[in-house]
């Protein structure tokens, strides 16, 4: 039984033993559908267990994007003629490094983050949130995945910057920050504390939201997460382009920001904007650091001047 359709004489019709044979149906019956709900519905009617079928759809395309993303990364690591965009080019990942990172990762993609997606569907039944087709309109989906980003932000931030005190940085955040010049699958390699209470800002989020609204589709946390994970993955790229994102939204942080953070180890905690790093003088790199004190230099004067007085 699955919550696709409403009608379960509709899923009744449409179910058959194939998957080809379940998407032709529903081309027959449900005409009207775009192509990406047609073969949305087609896997949950084929599956025959929402559990199930979330589940895996969420851990394969976790897999699948998180990868898909950093291999044009790896590619462009071998090839010279994009150093001059490469921040730290004098640090490029040797294979062995790019090869420890992704055993790492993969390990903890297995063990640590297998766990949750298993549990995800009854947790999203419980919610509210809905996989039934047709999708909600873009419109909808652009702004809840804006204030997704938004509100992981400072998430992020806030927490990110706890994890560089002493135990905790010691303990949990110094696994992050083994690669001083980051590379696309540094994004993921981290301590599992961090993995789940920095990750809790992607997930957890729309879980307030929708405890909040009352409504949420499936579909637009794919979406969300999806580019969530290109955010992740890009920020450690370790190169900053003429056609970066930052280049067209000054305030997108991009890997120019976060390529700092791993650089000098201090500020750049934020994840995909820069405000939240502006706003807190937590900025980081020597060019921050010499405005902060001239800002520092000005404020003591004027504390001298109106002594004075
Ligand atoms: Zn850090
Ligand atoms: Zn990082």
């Amino acid at each position: 039984m699955s919550d696709i359709f409403t009608n379960q004489t509709l899923t009744n019709l449409i179910q058959a033993d194939t998957f080809q044979e379940t998407l032709y149906n529903i081309y027959i019956h449900q005409p009207t559908l775009n192509i990406i709900e047609k073969y949305w519905a087609t896997w949950y009617i084929y599956m025959q267990n929402d559990t199930l079928a979330t589940g895996l759809m969420f851990f394969l395309l976790h897999e699948f994007m998180y990868f898909f993303r950093c291999l044009p990364w790896f590619i462009i690591d071998q090839i010279p003629y994009f150093r001059r965009w490469k921040l730290q080019p004098t640090k490029i990942p040797t294979a062995k490094e790019q090869f420890f990172c992704l055993k790492s990762v993969l390990l903890s993609h297995f063990l640590v983050e297998a766990i949750p997606i298993w549990t995800f569907h009854p947790m999203c039944q419980k919610l509210g949130i809905t996989i039934a087709v047709p999708f909600p309109n873009w419109l909808l989906m652009a702004k809840e995945i804006t204030l997704f980003f938004i509100l992981e932000d400072i998430w992020h931030y806030w927490l990110h910057r706890l994890f560089h005190y002493s135990y905790f940085y010691k303990y949990i955040h110094k696994q992050h920050h083994r690669y001083a010049a980051p590379f696309g699958l540094v994004a993921e390699y981290a301590h599992p504390i961090e993995t789940m209470s920095l990750g809790f800002g992607t997930v957890g989020m729309p879980i307030f939201y929708v405890m909040y609204t009352g409504r949420l589709h499936l579909f637009t946390l794919c979406c969300w997460i999806t580019l969530r994970l290109f955010q992740a993955v890009d920020a450690h790229s370790g190169y900053d382009f003429p056609w970066s994102l930052n280049k067209f939204m000054p305030f997108w942080a991009g890997a120019e920001h976060h390529d700092l953070h791993h650089h000098y180890f201090i500020g750049n905690y934020a994840s995909s904007f820069r405000w939240w790093d502006y706003y807190m003088d937590t900025e980081a790199g020597p060019e921050a650091k010499l405005e902060r004190e001239e800002r520092m230099k000005l404020k003591a004067l004027k504390k001298v001047k109106v002594k004075k007085h």
